[in-house]
């Protein structure tokens, strides 16, 4: 089973709301997304729990 599921996180640059697909058959992962406004790339790690997102993390790559 492979599901993605959209999720809005905001980015820590420009603070705009941007939607990102999380991986639901993936329980922990970290990866870098690049900004759909501002184009700068957003650390995000996202969890997940019997094939739903319980939380999404946005930071700033350099912190
Ligand atoms: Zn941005």
């Amino acid at each position: 089973m492979y599901e993605l599921e959209p999720v809005f996180v905001q980015c820590p640059y420009c603070w705009e709301q941007i939607e990102i697909l999380v991986d639901c058959s993936v329980l922990r992962q970290d990866y870098v997304e690049d900004c759909s406004v501002c184009c700068r790339p957003i650390a995000i790690t996202a969890h997940t729990a019997d094939g739903e997102v319980t939380g999404v993390d946005a930071r700033s790559e350099d912190e």
